[in-house]
């Protein structure tokens, strides 16, 4: 590769608002043949908003009181999510004691003397508590996309919410123009399969894979270049920084996580994923001039 088409080559990707860390980033470009997304922040602006909430033997507003009261302690977007959505029903959010996260799973905390869980199915599944009594409401949002928590409260389930997080306005583009070249797209998330499927449905994702524990999105790209493909993964989370050190181009949304930024190769400033289209076009084009 000759030095000067390259550093051209960055200087035009650096305008786009697409930064490669260095020449090599630009040649495996090329050859990419698979892009895996993560879907929270990465397809979705990752700022989600609550959207539906309802208890049973505890008053709903007493209810969302005590998830937001363990939700303040946490950093995900779920739990702001929540946290507004609390405030903007004028609740007031009672403090919380010791506090507990388990990554890509849910929260758990002791607020006004009850001990109180918010999380995924499996994660209340994993302290005995059966969610049967909302499945049907749940699955009915998960339908509409949203992402749904469920609630227990010493030991059982009290309620359930959701949240929508809307999906980015550049993002259907970015995937139909990625698929025109050829490429297939992965999304990788945390979430439950009725939501990714809904998600991927919207987009016309090729495949969506739910319910990945953030150390086994690593994985996933693993096995995808174990059959021989070349994979790019777009990712924005602390969560993603293994898989995208993985791939053969890891790309961090500049609207995401430092650690993110840290591991990848390419960073899409504003986070829009036509960022992935417009660096393999130029991939191709620099590539072409050298040989
Ligand atoms: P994603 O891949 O969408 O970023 P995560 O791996 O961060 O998802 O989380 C996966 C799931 O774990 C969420 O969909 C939710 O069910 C649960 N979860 C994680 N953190 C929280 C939290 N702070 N509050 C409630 N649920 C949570
Ligand atoms: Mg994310």
């Amino acid at each position: 590769a000759t030095p000067i088409s390259m550093t051209v080559a960055m200087g035009q990707g650096a305008r786009a608002g697409i930064l490669f860390r260095n020449a090599e980033a630009i040649e495996r470009m090329r050859g990419i043949d698979t892009v895996v997304v993560d879907k929270t922040g990465t397809l979705t602006l990752g700022r989600p908003a609550l959207t539906d909430f309802s208890a049973e033997g505890i008053a709903d507003d007493e209810a969302l009181a005590l998830v937001a009261g363990v939700e303040q302690l946490s950093e995900h977007p779920i739990a702001h999510a929540i946290v507004e959505g609390a405030k903007a029903r004028k609740i007031k959010i009672p403090a919380a004691e010791t506090f507990e996260v388990i990554n890509g799973l849910g929260v758990q905390a002791d607020v006004d003397g009850k001990h109180v869980l918010v999380g995924s199915r499996n994660f209340l599944a994993q302290h005995g508590i059966d969610t049967k009594r909302w499945e049907e409401q749940g699955e009915a949002w998960r339908t509409e996309a949203k992402t749904v928590v469920y609630i227990g409260v010493d030991g059982s389930v009290a309620g359930i919410a959701a949240v929508a997080d809307p999906i980015k306005d550049s993002t259907p583009e970015a995937i139909a123009t990625l698929q025109g070249l050829g490429v297939r797209i992965v999304m990788l998330t945390g979430d439950s399969q009725r939501t990714a499927d809904a998600i991927a449905g919207q987009l016309g994702i090729d495949e969506a894979l739910a319910e990945v524990l953030p150390e086994h999105k690593a994985n996933h790209v693993k096995r995808l270049q174990a059959e021989g493909h070349k994979v790019a993964m777009a990712g924005d989370g602390i969560n993603d920084a293994p898989a995208l050190a993985q791939a053969n181009v890891g790309m961090a949304m500049g609207t995401g996580t430092d650690v993110a930024m840290e591991s990848a190769d390419v960073t899409l400033v504003k986070g829009d994923l036509r960022g992935i289209e417009k660096a393999m076009v130029l991939s191709r084009a620099t590539m072409r001039n050298i040989r």
